[in-house]
Parts: structure tokens; sequence; C-alpha cells
């Protein structure tokens, strides 16, 4: 997470002090080779476990360990006051190109008739993906994170003074494309959701199980493009499974809608129950060992 990458500092300062060592080590020849004799190369064992020169694994998890309390005491604030809200709220998260911005552009033009619908866009930079959400009809706050590689909590918080959703809302909170931290950081939604495109391997939820393990849902995008490429469906709901037992799956196509009714239907049926649960209740999304 981002003692690696450097980019959250958990003061929104994002000093990038020790970006630059851990990106030059980073780089090859330490990045894994493409010899398929040659050794891997472990730093750890999982967040927080690795290795930067000249700095101690027990000081690293020590600042994760601060970053991550303050941020999910300010997601427990956003929780709280979504639900008083009646807004339901997803965290969208997923590598680059995964499809989101397309897919939230269709839910907004299948759903928006029948439920108001505000979004939340994250990205490193320009406006692009709000345009197009705004586009389609819900209104849209944009959230450059410059050179940071998630959203947290207080970004939220701010964005959702902006945007004011009214009660009975769904709020998309589109993550930065990104499949390691945004894993980490509680937004204070009800769910994660994965999208994952078949064009990206069926090998993702074993590549980077913390994102897989912390989604409530994986949506697998792009089915219409299955024809054309290789990805084995079966092996890839194996792979998500074996980390996280209790994921649900969809199979869905943004761009030919297929799929997507079962979609919908999962919102509102999670919707429904967690708008009934009693408060209190540890919600789903925090299975993330730490
Ligand atoms: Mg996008
Ligand atoms: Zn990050």
């Amino acid at each position: 997470m981002c003692a690696i990458c450097g980019c959250g500092g958990g003061d929104h300062a994002h000093s990038h002090g020790l970006s630059d060592r851990s990106h030059a080590l980073a780089s090859p020849p330490y990045a894994s080779s493409d010899h398929s004799h040659a050794p891997s190369i472990e730093f750890g064992a999982g967040l927080a476990a690795v290795h930067i020169p000249g700095w101690s694994p027990q000081r690293t998890i020590r600042i994760e360990r601060a970053i991550l309390s303050k941020n999910d005491a300010l997601a427990e604030i956003n929780r709280l006051r979504l639900r008083a809200a009646d807004v339901f709220a997803l965290n969208f998260v997923s590598s680059p190109g995964s499809g989101k911005t397309s897919l939230l552009v269709r839910t907004i033009t299948d759903v928006l008739s029948r439920r108001p619908i505000a979004v939340i866009e994250g990205d490193q930079q320009t406006s692009l993906d709000a345009d197009r959400i705004r586009r389609a009809g819900a209104p849209a706050v944009q959230l450059n994170t410059g050179n940071g590689c998630h959203l947290d909590a207080h970004m939220v918080a701010q964005s959702l003074d902006e945007l004011s959703p009214i009660p009975g809302s769904l709020l998309f909170i589109e993550n930065v494309g990104n499949l390691v931290c945004p894993a980490a950081f509680d937004l204070g939604e009800a769910h994660k959701v994965v999208v994952l495109s078949v064009t990206e391997g069926e090998d993702k939820p074993l590549k980077y199980p913390n994102m897989f393990a912390a989604a409530d849902l994986m949506l697998l995008n792009k089915t219409d493009l299955l024809p054309h490429v290789e990805f084995d469906m079966q092996a890839c709901v194996e792979a998500a499974r074996r980390v996280n037992p209790a994921i649900d799956i969809l199979p869905v196509s943004a761009r030919t809608g297929a799929g997507l009714s079962a979609f919908y239907d999962w919102i509102e049926a999670r919707r429904l129950s967690y708008a009934t649960a009693p408060p209190g209740i540890e919600p789903l999304n925090r299975r993330i060992s730490r």
C-alpha cells in the first residue's frame, strides 16, 4: 500500500520522500523477470511486510497502522452520515481500463428513472469521467488525487459536502484504477464492488487477493469480448472464491447490457438489507487482515 508507493501521508500533503527510494527499488532488476526458471523475489508476506533499505519494517507497519486507523475513524463517520441520509454507497474498484465508468454510465441510464444516483469520480488527473457521468444525467464530483493512487475517507467526506445526495439515493464511488491500495482504505461504503474485465486474465484474484477479499461483489465485465479472448471463466470464479468464498459474482457487459439486470437486482437487494440491518453491525467489507 502507500507506505510503499509513497502516495499517502495521511495528512493529504502527499510527501514524496519515500517514493523516490521505493520506486527505485521497484524498477528492474528487482522487477520480476520473464525467465521462467528465475526464482521469485519475495519482499514480504503481504500488506505492510515490505522491505525498503534503511527503513525498518516495524516503522513501516507503525505508519501504515496510524494512516489506516485515522482513515477508518473518518470512514465510520461517513458511514453514519450516509446511513442517516438513507444513501447506499458502493465503492467501485478495479485496474484502469476495466470499464468502470462505462458501467456506471450504463447503470445511470437504466436506473436513474427509478432511483436518484450521485457519483464521486476518482482519478489522478482530468475531469473526463465526471463529465461523462454528468452527461448521463447524474450529479458528479471529480476528485483528482495528483500523485495519489487511491481515494480515502477524508476525500469522500469533502465530496459529500459538495454533492449532498438526496435521501434514497445510490452513491457510486469510482475509485482510482488500482488493484492494490484501494483495498485497504474504507471510505464508509456499504460494499466494495470489484470490476474485472475478461481482457485482464483470470488469475487476477490470486495475484491481488486483498482486493478480492475486500469486495462483496465481483463484476466480470466485457463478456461481449469472450469469443475473442482467451479467458477461462470457471478458473476465474474458482480463483475469486479461493480468496473470498462469500463473494458474489456476476458476468456483465456494460456495452451490450447483458447481465446488468442481475446487477441492478443485487443493488436493490443489498440496499434493502443494508437499510434494515441494525446499526452497529460490522459491514461485510471489513475482511482485510491487518
Ligand atoms: Mg474511470
Ligand atoms: Zn495509494
